[in-house]
Order: C-alpha cells, then structure tokens, then sequence
C-alpha cells in the first residue's frame, strides 16, 4: 500500500471489502459455487492445516474433509454446503464446531458473490455463554433513560468480553461523532465525552458496519495473511466475512492509541447506524465467536431499546414544550402586559425551546432572559433579521457564516431561531444556542499533545488529532435546533399573535365606547350648563332685586349675599365645563399665534381676576406657535392662575413662563414656586374635578388641567410637569414644530 500522507479521509476511497487478506487468527477457504471447487485460500492455511495451500486451489471441497476429525463432525463439508443451499441461509449452521486434529474450531459460512466463504477460527469459550447474555440484557434493559441504558449496555459488553475499554459512540449532524457512554479500567484516561470527525470513520467502514453487525481486530500487531487464488484480477468480497483484514490506516490508528485489539459492535435505529459500541483492548484479546454472537445480540436488543426510549424521550421533550405553551397562555390571559406574561415568570420563553438564552423585543422595549449578547448586539441582529428574512421564523446554527458581527458573541450565540411577532414594529423573539465547542464536555485534554508525522508518512493520528479536527468542523456552529423546538415555536407564536389580536380588539372596542362616553358627556355638559344659566341667572337677578329692597333686615340680607356667592361659584363653574365640552366639540383653527400678545392678554385677565399685589411674574424667551388662539389662551389662563392661586401662601411668589426648542418640538414651561403637588397623585392630577388635599381651602373647581390637557391632546402635543411639595411646580407643554 502506498504511503499516505494526511488524515483518514483517505480510507474514503479504499476498497476495504476486498483488502486481499485475513487476519491471521484463523484462516479462509472460498469455494466457487458453480464447481464446488477451492477458488482463494490464505496462506497461513499451510500453519493450521500443515498443508501448502497452493496444493489445494482447484481441488474439490471435500479434499478438506481429510483434515478434519471425523468423530467431531457428523456432515461432510459439501454436505455442509448443500445443507445451507436447500435451506437459502447459512446461518444455522455457522458456527459449526470441528476439530483440526485436536484442536477445536468453529467453522463459519457465510457467501460472497460467486463463492462461498469457510472460515476457520479457534473455538476458546469453555462455558455456556448464552445464560450470560440473557442476563446481560435483562440487566442492560433496567435503565429507564437513554443515557442509563447506553451506561448499562457498555457495562454488561465488558463483563461479556472482558475488554479493558468500552464506548458507546454515537452519530450526530453531518457524521461526526461523540463518545455518550463509557465503561474502563481505572487507570486509563476517559475519552467520555470525547467528539471526533465524520472522517475518522469513512463512509465505505459504514456502510460495512450495516452489513456486518461485529467486526474483531484480535491483535494490530499481527501480520494479516494474504490469500491467493488463480482467478486473476478478481478480488475476494469478503463483505460478509469476519477475518477480513483491516485497513492499514485503521491499524495505525488503533495503534497510535496504545490499543491491541479492538471489537465493534454496530447500532441501527430505523435501518440507520445510530452508533457503534467500540472496545478497546491494550493487550491482544481474541473474542471467541460465541461470545461475539453475544454481543452483537446485546446491541440488537440495545438498537431496539434506544428506537423505544428516544421515542419516549423525544415525546416527552414535545410534552414538556407543550405544557410550557399551556402555561404561557395562562399567564398571557392573566397578566395585563404580554411582556410579563412571557418573561416574568418561572416558566417563560426560554423554556419553548433547549436554547441557553433567549430575548423578546416587543413595544420598543428588550427583556432577556439566560445568556444572551449585549443589547445594542440584539438590536443590530434584529435590523439585519429585518432586512434579511420575510419569514415568520427564521433559523440556523452558523449564524457568525451569514452575519460576521455574530463572531463576537459566538460562544453565546452561533445559533438562532428567530420568530417574527410584528414585522412593521419589528418585534420578535430571539432564542440562542452557544457554540458547540463551548458545551462540549470532554474530560481528555484535547490540547495536551503535538502532532508530528510518523515514518511511515502517516500523522500520528490519536483522540486528540480526532477532537482537533472536530473542533475546527463544528467551529462557529452550535448545534441544530430540533424539530421539536421549530414546532414548539411556531405554536407560541400562534398563541402569542392570537393575545395580541384579541387585546387589540378589546382596545379597539373600548376606544370606540370611550369615544361615544365622550361625546354623550361633551353633549350633555353642553347642554345642561347652557341650561342651567338661565335660572341661575334668574336667581341671581331676584336675589339682587330683594337686596335692593330698604326693608330687609341684616340678617336677610347676609343670606341674600350667601346666595349671591353661591350662584356665582356656580356660574363659574358651568362656564368652566361649558370651556370644556367646546374643547371636545368645537372644531380646531390652527394659525400663528404671537405669544407676545396671547401671554400679555392672559395676564390682564388674570391680573384682574386675582389679587396679584405680592406676586411677581416673569416672561422669560418666548416662541411663537402655531395653533388654535382660543383654545392656547385656555391653558395658559388655567396653567398661569394656577401658578398664581397655589403661591399665594408663599412670602415672595414668583411665576415664569418661557420658551425653548427640544428636537422637532416647541416646549413651554410654567414655573411656580408654590405649595407644589404630591408626586403619589402624579397620574391623577389631570383627572376632571380631581382636586390634591393640599389645595383644599383655594378655591378651585378641578376643571382646569383636564381643559388643558384636552386641548393640548387636540394639538397632538403632550403636556406633564414636575413638582415638589413646598417648593414649586412646572408645567410643561409641548408643541410639535411643523
Ligand atoms: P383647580 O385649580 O380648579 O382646582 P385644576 O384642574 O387646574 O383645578 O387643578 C387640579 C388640582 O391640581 C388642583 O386642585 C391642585 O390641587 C393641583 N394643582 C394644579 N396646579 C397646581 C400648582 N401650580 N401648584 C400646586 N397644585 C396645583
């Protein structure tokens, strides 16, 4: 074989079904089918028969007989033979127990294309082995989970072949491979946990294992024997043999791990290779055939078991999603805000799916939850999903490969799965699985050891060549999301989408019967303050009449006064809710409005209304608006008399007003340095008739800053302010510049 000079993507192209050779501990005779006669023959058939195999290339099958012991064997081989034709299977009749000379053997027949193949290995089992096995797999079968049954199975295959290392490998994405289960001496270094390339087992060495469920390398470090024949250019197919030789760069392999003898068994789940259970021996072990038979049995029965519990167990994993989604819905129908609903709680979003971290931005705001990138990360990865994906849901496990700021944050996030709640508002949840690498949990040292070329050309491949190789394939990946999660999502999504719409309408409906209270309400202030003038009005008119009448006495007459007052207060307030019903109602005249002007004409007004000897009041910069002239004089005649009345009390009150530009808005303040408002109530000072304790004993209606805030609504600006109890208040309002 020629020398090779990289790694085991060679073996992809050798022909291993035919290598040539067997290994030497037991030997091959092929019989051509059409004439019964020897076709191949190893070599070391001259060791074990003390006959030059040439010799007997060409003759008929019965010349073995002559080697054999006649009181060991009740058929003759040809009988043998045509026993296994009638009956189309070889398989109960392998392994049949002979004997050369003294020595024991099992004669296994198995057939390759134009011949049948007769091997011949020593028989070295003393025992009966099959009570064994059975208690093997009723032991193996107690584990419940699929991690205790592969622990379980790696345990028992050692006690059946006393190897001194036994793995289960498993198959995952792509063909690469992990070491799941483990069963060692002691003193060895575990390879638990242990991830290797797809190309440390070639495609061809696969499709083999699905063939031939066993194969056994008794002893690296011995010469295989070639077999001869006369057929030229004909290779022997020994696919369904078990001496066949085994590929030099799988030897070296072997060896460069200190192993001496190496078992395998292969896994099938759904007439796929699941795995392999793969013993080690760091000494020569042959395995007898029974024993072998044993195993193989072992790993049937295990195939079987795995197809049942990771059936279970992927059904118990939709089970959970399920109940999670169950879970959320409630909180969704129970919260008042679905931001809370899905992170809040002990069951949130990132139980949807297996991912480490996940993020839900939603009404312009990112809540996270487990290990997730920084926020402006978030907010750039969800800019490119917008641009880059139409799709409700959109996934991958090598994110950094399609979008490079993601290398940063690959060890927290080189997967996604991204769904889509609003694409206008783009607000989504983002849920993040870390790099493969970083959870890989392999107590060998992958680091410990250089590699450097062996004589023969080959690298000295090992585990840790193995993992290197790995680590640079699944570099920037984590792993796949599962079908299970992609469902799990679209159901949340389902849900929360539903929520959404159904407070949305609820929103929307409510909007509508606010909306038609608030035109019955205007309506109806309207109406009855317009109403009630005239007889208040009347009342007033009387009651100054009797005042003027010389014949009432003091006393009369301090109660005339009262009801003087009374209808004043009164008229007061009906023209104040008259202010307000016309907000709502009437319609809106934008124009510029000099505040120059406006502010001087509302002072007077106020002036007049209001003692203002102490009172000191201030026009700081002004900007001139634009917007509905009656309605401005409104607010600043409430926000500027309020000012006035609540400093009243103060030594020396002062009030400012001024202007500044903050953006796309013009901003107004009013300044007091009054009895100020206590913040508790801050949301419900623009309420009607709402009137702070404080303000108790000045006289007031509680009209005022719903005017202003209807108006300012109607001018589509915003009006807040800031206050402190016993040193001031401001009132901003601000008015967007276009
Ligand atoms: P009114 O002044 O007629 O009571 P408003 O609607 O104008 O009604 O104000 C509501 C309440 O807010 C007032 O009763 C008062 O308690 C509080 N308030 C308003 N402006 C001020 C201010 N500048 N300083 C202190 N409290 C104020």
């Amino acid at each position: 074989m020629n020398k090779f000079s990289v790694d085991l993507t060679n073996c992809d192209k050798e022909p291993i079904h035919i290598p040539g050779k067997v290994q030497s501990h037991g030997f091959l005779i092929a019989v051509e089918q059409s004439t019964y006669n020897i076709s191949y023959i190893s070599e070391n058939a001259l060791f074990f028969l003390k006959s030059a195999p040439e010799d007997l290339l060409e003759k008929s099958v019965s010349i073995i007989n002559k080697f054999i012991n006649p009181q060991a064997i009740e058929f003759d081989i040809e009988d043998l033979l045509k026993l296994g034709i009638v009956r189309k299977s070889f398989d109960a009749i392998s392994p049949y127990p002979i004997k050369i000379g003294d020595k024991p053997f099992y004669l296994i027949i198995s057939s390759s294309q134009n011949e049948w193949l007769l091997e011949f290995e020593p028989l070295t089992l003393q025992y009966d082995i099959q009570s064994l096995i059975g208690r093997a797999a009723s032991a193996m079968l107690q584990g419940k989970t699929v991690t205790a049954l592969l622990q379980g199975a790696a345990l028992e295959v050692k006690k059946l072949i006393n190897y001194d290392r036994i793995m289960i490998y498993k198959f995952l994405d792509g063909g690469h491979g992990e070491v799941v289960a483990e069963e060692k001496e002691p003193d060895l270094e575990p390879f638990f946990g242990l991830h290797y390339p797809a190309s440390d087992i070639p495609q061809q060495a696969r499709e083999l294992y699905k063939l031939n469920l066993t194969r056994l390398i008794a002893d690296v470090n011995k010469e295989d024997s070639p077999i001869i024949t006369f057929k030229e250019n004909q290779p022997l197919d020994l696919t369904n043999g078990s001496l066949r030789a085994v590929s030099p760069i799988h030897i070296q392999y072997l060896k460069n791990m200190g192993v001496h003898s190496s078992f395998s068994i292969s896994l099938i789940s759904q007439g796929e290779l699941w795995g392999l259970i793969a013993c080690h021996n760091y000494s020569p072990k042959f395995i007898d055939y029974k024993a072998r038979e044993g195993s193989k049995l072992i790993g049937q029965i295990l195939s079987s078991a795995l197809e049942y519990r990771q059936d279970e167990e992927n059904s118990e994993i939709v089970t959970q999603f399920k109940n999670t989604a169950n879970i959320l819905t409630a909180h969704l129908n129970r919260d008042k805000y679905l931001a809370d609903a899905l992170t809040d709680h002990d069951v949130n979003i990132l139980d949807v799916t297996t991912a480490t971290g996940a993020v839900l931005i939603f009404e312009n705001e990112i809540r996270t939850i487990g290990a997730v990138p920084t926020n402006d990360e978030i907010n750039e990865l969800a800019e490119w999903l917008k641009s880059s994906s139409d799709e409700s849901i959109f996934y991958t496990h090598r994110l950094s490969e399609i979008f490079s700021p993601a290398k940063r944050y690959k060890n927290i996030a080189s997967g996604i799965l991204a769904c889509s709640l609003s694409k206008e508002l783009n607000e989504m949840i983002i849920w993040f699985k870390p790099e493969q690498i970083a959870t890989v949990n392999w107590a060998g040292n992958p680091d410990k050891e250089t590699l450097k070329p062996t004589a023969d050309g080959l690298l000295s491949l090992s585990p840790r060549k193995s993992f290197e190789i790995w680590s640079q394939v699944v570099n920037n990946t984590s792993q796949k999301w599962l079908p299970e999660e992609i469902a799990s999502v679209l159901r949340i999504r389902e849900i929360i989408i539903s929520n959404v719409n159904k407070k949305a309408n609820e929103i929307r409906l409510l909007n509508e019967k606010l909306q038609n209270a608030y035109e019955e309400l205007d309506t109806f202030s309207y109406t009855i303050s317009h109403d009630l003038r005239t007889p208040l009005t009347s009342i007033k008119t009387y009651a100054e009449l009797i005042l003027r009448n010389k014949s009432i006495d003091e006393s009369a007459k301090k109660m005339l006064g009262r009801i003087l007052t009374g209808a004043d207060k009164m008229n007061f307030l009906i023209k104040e809710i008259l202010n307000l019903a016309r907000v709502g109602r009437s319609d809106i005249h934008f124009e510029n409005v000099d505040m120059q002007s406006l502010l001087n004409e509302v002072i007077a007004e106020v002036s007049a209304a209001y003692k203002m000897d102490k009172a000191e009041l201030v026009l700081g910069q002004l900007i001139d608006l634009k917007g509905d002239r009656t309605m401005l004089v409104q607010v600043f005649t409430n926000l500027i008399t309020n000012g006035v009345k609540y400093s009243s009390k103060v030594d020396k009150p002062k009030i400012e007003i001024s202007a500044y530009i903050d953006g796309d808005e013009t901003i107004y303040r009013v300044k007091d340095n009054g009895m100020g408002i206590d913040n508790r109530y801050y949301n419900r000072v623009f309420e009607l008739f709402k009137r702070m304790d404080n303000a108790k004993d000045i006289e007031g209606t509680g009209v005022g800053l719903a005017i202003v805030k209807r108006v300012m609504e109607r001018h589509n600006g915003r009006v807040w302010f800031e206050s402190e109890l016993n040193i001031g208040s401001t009132f901003y309002l601000a008015f967007k510049n276009k």
